[in-house]
């Protein structure tokens, strides 16, 4: 059946439900944010457990330097934050 705005009713991927503007193979917006919950929790986890394994590198391999330090903080917080990106990414592409 044709929306208002011409577009024909696609239902969502996951409920069923339909929802107007939705695009074939969507997810409605109450399914987007589940899935994002989701996934954001997977990527908390798993960044958290990526960046105590670079704490523990630096910790132990990194020379006691100061410069040293400072870059080895900068790889343990740049770890932290790209792999919750890429994480969050993948699960939203690949969660059920
Ligand atoms: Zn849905």
């Amino acid at each position: 059946m044709p929306s208002l705005s011409g577009l024909p009713e696609v239902p969502c991927v996951r409920c069923g439900r339909r929802v107007r503007g939705l695009g074939w193979a969507e997810l409605c917006p109450d399914c987007l944010a589940e899935r994002k919950v989701r996934a954001r929790r997977l990527a908390s986890r798993i960044s958290l457990a990526a960046t105590v394994l670079m704490a523990a590198y630096v910790a132990l391999r990194v020379p006691p330097t100061p410069m040293a330090r400072l870059y080895g903080a900068i790889a343990i917080v740049a770890t932290y934050i790209i792999v919750r990106r890429i994480t969050t990414l993948v699960a939203m592409e690949y969660l059920k």
